[in-house]
């Protein structure tokens, strides 16, 4: 019976309670990227096997380990996206994005799927914001996705993050930094986890990336890669490193930063949030990539991006107590006595959220007394209470529940506009209220 009751592990819901935050995070994350120029892309949720297989890099944790692969009904390998890069490439690739004026800047939204082992802000399906920016080979497009991350945190009211930055080199430089990795670590064969020899053997930089303390420990003492940059890739990181001073963004250089995946040149980066306590959280990361397009068959074309869990960045958000727009709440309950009242406020309420307000009437049949306990429950800001007197009047007492003002209001067609002005000027006694408290004059 379980797995009718439980939702599956590593998975979770989201309730109403909980959604108004998350409607608020993911649409300031898009709005803020369309100040930077990014304009959202919706993909699929899962892809061909092979998209992630080829791109995110076969030596990685999330390809081999941690994938929600199965074969369809078609008999076709297909896999629920764990990231969002792979998928966006390929989708801006056979639509021909490319072929526009570029820099070609897209944003996304998704849910990711990661066999796990969940806890701590770990789920097996979870929820990433990411941009990706194609076609700009420049230090100044790095340095526009690091605002864009920095700037994220910032209007989200989280202050206290910084980036955190490498240079992986390109392919001419790493092949000596591999070597001396390599001499390096084949010093500790006997010490390293099994699945960072096998690393060892494909691709040396995981190493760096182990979560293991003891490999940890050992990679802490690595050659750094920074030692390691060709003319060109130490001039580049110079000038993202330039441009983010002189737009007072906090960094900090990290040589041992390589990142899960394997598509990355140059700059990479991680955002890091850390708490009054201390304690770091690795909210996002990203980086530049150069092969990625060229390996899904397109010219060759750099891209440069990140992804942010919005998991971490959320419970990051209310642990800080960060601000978040107050809740809709209901402008007016019609209460109702008998039949006709009934009607008349079904009819009212309609009225009402055509001309845009937020109301209710009864639906269970209750007592006016049990509408009004309801009414403040929901905390409703007017009621109205129609009974037979109200009908044959054509009037009603609109109640302010926050200090009891009450006013007649006509029940005829004038009634949403009569509303409106009653609801406006309470607001604006309220202003007054407040302007009074501040010592300010509104007139
Ligand atoms: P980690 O080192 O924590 O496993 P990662 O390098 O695998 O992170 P990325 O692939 O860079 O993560 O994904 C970007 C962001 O997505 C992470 O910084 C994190 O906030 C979030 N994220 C990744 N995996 C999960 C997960 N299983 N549950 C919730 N959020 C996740
Ligand atoms: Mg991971």
């Amino acid at each position: 019976m379980a797995y009718l009751t439980s939702a599956p592990r590593g998975t979770k819901d989201i309730l109403p309670v909980e959604t108004p935050k998350w409607q608020y995070l993911e649409k300031t994350l898009l709005e803020t990227a369309g100040l930077f120029g990014f304009r959202e892309i919706r993909i699929p949720t899962f892809e061909h096997t092979e998209l992630f297989s080829r791109s995110v890099g076969d030596t990685t944790d999330v390809v081999q380990k941690e994938m929600y692969t199965f074969t369809d009904k078609g008999d076709r390998s297909v896999t629920l996206r764990p990231e969002g890069t792979a998928g966006v490439a390929r989708a801006v690739l056979e639509h021909g994005l490319l072929g526009d004026a570029l820099p070609q800047k897209v944003s996304y939204n998704i849910t990711c799927f990661r066999y796990e082992k969940p806890g701590s802000g770990r789920y097996r399906e979870f929820h990433q914001f990411g941009v990706e920016l194609y076609g700009a080979t420049s230090p100044a497009a790095d340095s526009e996705v690091l605002a864009l991350a920095y700037e994220c945190f910032q209007v989200l009211g989280l202050s206290n993050v910084v980036l955190e930055i490498n240079s992986l080199g390109c392919p001419e430089c790493r092949k000596q930094y591999v070597q001396a990795l390599l001499n390096y670590f084949n010093q500790y064969r006997g010490q390293l986890c099994s699945t960072c020899l096998e690393r060892l053997d494909r691709n040396p930089l995981r190493v760096l990336d182990c979560k293991s303390p003891e490999d940890k420990k050992i990679a802490a003492g690595a050659p750094s890669i920074l030692d390691y940059l060709c003319d060109d890739c130490r001039e580049h990181f110079r000038e993202v490193q330039a441009r983010l001073t002189a737009a007072e963004i906090p960094f900090r250089v990290e040589p041992t930063i390589v990142r899960g995946l394997d598509y990355y040149t140059r700059t990479v980066f991680e955002m890091v949030h850390t708490a009054p306590d201390g304690e770091r959280l690795v909210c996002g990361g990203g980086g530049r990539y150069g092969g990625l397009i060229e390996e899904l068959g397109g010219n060759p074309t750099e891209g440069i991006g990140f992804a942010m869990g919005l998991e971490r960045l959320l419970s990051t958000m209310i642990a800080e107590g960060c601000d978040f727009p107050p809740e809709q709440t209901c402008d007016v309950y019609i209460a109702s006595m008998g039949e006709a009242a009934g009607v008349k406020a079904f009819q009212l309420a309609n009225l009402l959220r055509s001309e845009g307000f937020f109301a209710q009437c009864d639906l269970m049949g209750r007592s006016v007394k049990a509408q009004m306990k309801y009414a403040n429950k929901i905390g409703a800001k007017y009621v109205i209470v129609l009974g037979e007197d109200e009908l044959a009047k054509g009037e009603a007492v609109l109640k302010s529940m926050h200090n009891g003002a009450t006013v007649s209001i006509r029940l005829d067609s004038g009634f949403s506009d009569a509303i409106y002005e009653e609801i406006m000027a309470h607001a604006y006694a309220d202003l007054e209220e407040v302007a009074e408290d501040l010592g300010l004059n509104l007139h």
